[in-house]
C-alpha cells in the first residue's frame, strides 16, 4: 500500500502568511475607499499595487537554514505518524485470527472442509469442499455414481445414500453455516 504524500505544513503556513497579509491590506484598503467614496481609479491602482506586492512577495521570499531544518523536522514527523497509524492498521490482520485453524467440520451431515483468503474486509472463505466421512478423502465426481470417495470407493450419489446426503450441492448454505460457526464460536478472539 502506497503512503499518501504529507504536505508540509511549513510551507503552506509561509506562503498563506505572505498572501493574507497582501490580500488582507488590499480588502482592507477597498473597503476604505467604499467608506471615504474615493474614486473608482483608486481602488483599480490599489489593485494593480496588490498585483505587484504579491509578485516581489513571491520573489524576495527567502529560504534560511533554519527554515530547511524546520521543514525536515517537521516532514519526518508527518511521515512517521502516518506510519504509526497508517502503516500499523495495514499490518495488523497478518496476525491470524484462532478461527483460521477451522477448516473442517460436519454439516448437514456432510463432512466439509475449506480454506480462507484474505480479501480488503477480512476473511472469506473459499474452496468448499466435501469429504468422505469414512477417511477424510476428497470426494470425486463420477458419471456413473455421483460422488465417490476414490479411497475407499464409498458413493455418496443420491441413489446410494437417498435423502440423507441430498444436500452437498448447496454450497452457499455450507458457506453461511461455517461463517455462522465461526461468529457463534470465535466471537471473542
Ligand atoms: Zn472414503
Amino acid at each position: 500500500m502506497s503512503k499518501p504524500k504529507p504536505k508540509s505544513k511549513f510551507w503552506n503556513n509561509g506562503w498563506t502568511i505572505a498572501f493574507g497579509a497582501v490580500i488582507f491590506s488590499f480588502i482592507l484598503s477597498i473597503l476604505k475607499d467604499f467608506r471615504y467614496k474615493e474614486p473608482f481609479l483608486t481602488t483599480v491602482k490599489k489593485i494593480f499595487s496588490s498585483i505587484y506586492q504579491i509578485i516581489t512577495t513571491i520573489l524576495t521570499f527567502k529560504i534560511n537554514v533554519g527554515m530547511i531544518l524546520l521543514t525536515i523536522f517537521i516532514l519526518i514527523g508527518v511521515l512517521f505518524l502516518i506510519d504509526k497509524i497508517f502503516y500499523s492498521k495495514v499490518t495488523e490482520p497478518i496476525k491470524d485470527p484462532n478461527f483460521l485453524s477451522y477448516k473442517q467440520d460436519i454439516l448437514k451431515r456432510w463432512l466439509w472442509t475449506w480454506d480462507y483468503k484474505q480479501g480488503s474486509n477480512g476473511y472469506v472463505i473459499i474452496n468448499v469442499k466435501p469429504l468422505c466421512i469414512k477417511d477424510e478423502t476428497p470426494l470425486v465426481n463420477n458419471d456413473k455414481y455421483g460422488l465417490i470417495c476414490p479411497r475407499c470407493e464409498t458413493r455418496y450419489g443420491d441413489s446410494w445414500y437417498g435423502g440423507d446426503y441430498s444436500n452437498f450441492e448447496d454450497i452457499n448454505a455450507i458457506t453461511i453455516l461455517i461463517e455462522d460457526n465461526i461468529k457463534k464460536r470465535f466471537n471473542n478472539q
